[in-house]
């Protein structure tokens, strides 16, 4: 019998609720594990909290000096929460967040120790750079990396160690993370939104971009996932026969939450709110063991570091509670994947959600501005946007019937549709005063309203306009958000500065009022811009014909999808916007390459041993059972057995087939991995996996999924879909 698959099951017999201890009110503890501004005034001195904050709001610099006294300020305040450990906390390009713990503790003679936190510890660190991957920048420049401190985000608590958010570059300034990248993005869409947000309101001067994302995952029990090495090794089970319920019957969607479910989602936002991630929403996903944790949106750069943080926080808190957290875009084979929606909008320091209903006709062509600018961006740079998603793990999940295709186009509703078309018949030069009467009542007038009663929505497009923001569908749940959020801050920079540019041009050499260039602009831009608008069914067939004669790109693999990082427009794009340089860029994609063939080879590992060690010794074990039975049969019936024993002489030669199959497949895939491996350039490697080892995948499965469904449960070593996916 199959002990250790039969144990685990049992195990999850005998599971209960964990009981969590709440607060009256949730508002009590939010943030109590930040170093936020209240406690800023508390243990700083007022020097160095007005240093910090204008750190914070413009970027100045924080003297040494000031520094020591910041650092001392932190420690008192994470000592006095019984903190014994700081780290730089960082993003490196290995996807997860990196910490090396030091003790405050410090000696200053034989006998005696002080606990000790100095500016310089604080603001920059050199941690063992040479195991995170740098796509070779640290190899051509010999330089180190260090990680420096980023006061944008502020340090907070984890257990007992105090946590500084960094970014991690070498000495000569190369980027070696998401963060720093990011944070240039961001700068970069700042200065460009903030001109032109002074075409309507000369107070702003500032302009944040906002991030609200949206975190899919499946739970499984950790016993089970246990017992399954492609759970573990892959994060996604690489077979596994369907189960006779799947999701057909739509009836875990919004459900009631399960109660071990529940309490582990409890436990999980009350760390969340102490770490001051926002946390508002919680619900069952589509697929069963499925489900979806929403905060209220925040400024980027903080919700890209609080999503991060989550990832981290959810498989700890999921231990207590007897559970893995499974981030993989697609775990499981015809069962909806993971997603993480990024709700995108820019925000000024007066208040205002550019692309938010205003009240007045003003406030209606400035969301009309931005509205019509970030389409404009998307389809210019439709490429790039897609090579922000690609993993090697989102591509089992785009296009696959459930998330949106690895076509980028853009839905925005009939209603703003029919505003934009009105927008395409603007008078080219002067608008007439009627002209201008009659857009103002009848075009840009119904803006509020249009927004207020937006409820036209379409879940199959990869980014659509939702009411007061931007929704990127097509993002995976394992990526980091710095990813498609440093593309589409850039590319929306990018577009905002040629507007201003084309704008002023109009003003000064036409002589045109500011409103006539801005309209004039405005409807270049829709008629440029059309052919990434798309209402229909993204998921369909004809969509993709159609993108197709539109001249859209359809990058389905990852190497595909990644060569749009290197393009020269790519390249001038990032410096014309002081993102990235060239050295940077082309170390990313070297590293993204990198990772796609390692991801792919592990699996193909894991996939190999499985079928190999785990399946075809459970089949030939099955059949010796059968063979056993056909021998006795003969002993009793002599020539008549064969009448008897016709449907198992007829299994045992089909578990024979199985068998063949899958160790020739097998032998042929470790055969084409050895060619593969010797392949020194990384794109053309990562091609070589994605053509010729990938395939073997599917083939592999489909005989072991047919040998589960012919061999004996009680043999069979692998937990199955069905208790993987229906044990609450
Ligand atoms: P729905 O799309 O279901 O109507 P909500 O309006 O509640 O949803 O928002 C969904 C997500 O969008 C939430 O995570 C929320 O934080 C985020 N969001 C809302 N407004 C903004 C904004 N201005 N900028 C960024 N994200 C936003
Ligand atoms: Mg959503």
């Amino acid at each position: 019998m199959s002990t250790l698959r039969f144990e685990a099951i049992k195990q999850t017999f005998n599971r209960k609720p964990v009981k969590v201890e709440e607060p009256a009110r949730r508002s009590e503890i939010f943030a109590t594990n930040v170093f936020h501004e209240d406690i800023m005034r508390q243990f700083l001195t007022k020097e160095a909290y007005q240093n910090v904050k204008d750190a914070i709001e413009t970027g100045a610099k924080i003297s040494r000096n000031v520094s020591d006294h910041i650092s001392t300020g932190m420690k008192e305040w994470a000592i006095s929460k019984g903190v014994t450990h700081y780290t730089h906390w960082f993003q490196p390009l290995t996807g997860t967040t990196a910490e090396k713990h030091d003790a405050f503790f410090d000696t200053v003679g034989p006998t005696s120790a002080i606990e000790k936190f100095g500016g310089g510890q604080l603001v920059q660190q050199e941690p063992d750079a040479s195991s995170f991957p740098s796509g070779g920048i640290r190899n051509t420049f010999e330089a180190r990396g260090y990680t420096a401190w980023d006061p944008t985000s502020p340090a907070f608590i984890w257990g007992t160690t105090l946590c500084i958010p960094t970014i991690f570059v070498s000495y000569t300034g190369e980027a070696l993370d998401y963060k720093t990248p990011l944070l240039r993005a961001l700068q970069a869409v700042d200065n460009a939104a903030t001109k032109v947000a002074k075409y309507f309101d000369k107070n702003v001067t500032k302009v944040q971009a906002t991030l609200g994302w949206e975190q899919e995952y499946f739970l499984i029990d950790s016993a089970l996932a246990n017992t399954r090495p492609d759970l573990q090794l892959a994060g996604r089970t690489l077979l596994g026969h369907s189960p006779a319920k799947g999701q057909q019957l739509d009836d875990h969607y919004f459900g009631s939450i399960p109660t071990r479910v529940l309490s582990f989602m409890k436990d999980l936002e009350i760390e969340c709110m102490k770490l001051g991630i926002p946390v508002k929403t919680r619900h069952n996903e589509v697929a069963p063991n499925q489900f979806e944790l929403a905060p209220i949106f925040e400024e980027a750069n903080l919700a890209v570091d609080h999503n991060s943080l989550l990832m981290d926080v959810m498989s700890k808190v999921a231990e207590r509670h007897d559970f893995k957290v499974l981030f993989h875009e697609k775990p499981f084979a015809g069962i909806n994947g993971s997603g993480k929606h990024n709700n995108w909008s820019l925000s000024t320091n007066t208040g205002t959600n550019l692309l938010g209903p205003g009240s007045t006709p003003m406030k209606s062509l400035q969301f009309l501005t931005f509205f019509i600018n970030t389409i404009k961006a998307v389809h210019d740079n439709e490429e790039l946007l897609r090579a922000a998603i690609a993993s090697a793990s989102n591509d089992y999940r785009l296009g696959a019937n459930e998330a949106p295709p690895a076509i980028i186009s853009t839905f925005i509703g009939s209603q703003l549709t029919k505003v934009l078309d009105e927008l395409e018949k603007v008078t080219d030069g002067k608008l007439s005063p009627q002209e201008k009467t009659e857009l103002k009542l009848n075009v840009v007038g119904k803006i509020p309203e249009i927004l207020l009663d937006n409820t036209d929505r379409n879940r199959t497009s990869p980014f659509a306009f939702t009411g007061n923001k931007f929704e990127f569908r097509a993002v995976g749940s394992t990526a980091n958000c710095a990813n498609p959020m440093t593309v589409l801050n850039t590319i929306v920079a990018k577009q905002l500065k040629d507007f201003k540019k084309e704008v002023d041009e109009l003003i000064k050499a036409k002589k045109m009022k500011k409103d006539d260039a801005i309209f004039n602009v405005l409807r270049e831009y829709i008629k440029k811009s059309k052919k990434i608008r798309f209402e229909g069914d993204g998921y369909g067939e004809a969509w993709e014909k159609e993108a197709g004669k539109r001249g859209l790109s359809n990058n389905r693999s990852t190497p595909e999808a990644l060569k749009a990082l290197v393009s020269k427009k790519t390249i001038d794009l990032y410096k014309e916007m002081g993102v990235m340089n060239k050295v940077e860029i082309e170390a990313r994609h070297e590293i993204e390459l990198e990772e796609y063939s390692m991801r792919i080879q592990i699996e193909g590992r894991i996939l190999g041993d499985i079928a190999r060690n785990h399946v075809i010794p459970t089949a030939i074990r099955y059949q010796n059972l059968l063979i056993e039975n056909v021998e006795g049969l003969k002993h009793i019936y002599n020539e008549g057995f064969k009448e008897h024993s016709r449907e198992q002489l007829d299994i045992i030669e089909k578990i024979s087939a199985h068998i063949a199959n899958i160790n020739s497949k097998v032998n042929e895939m470790i055969e084409a991995r050895k060619v593969a491996n010797k392949i020194e350039d990384p794109e053309k490697r990562a091609f070589e996996y994605c053509n010729e080892i990938k395939p073997f995948f599917d083939e592999i499965r489909y005989h072991c999924d047919k040998l589960e469904l012919m061999v004996d449960d009680e043999l069979w070593p692998l937990t199955k879909y069905r208790e993987l996916l229906f044990t609450k």
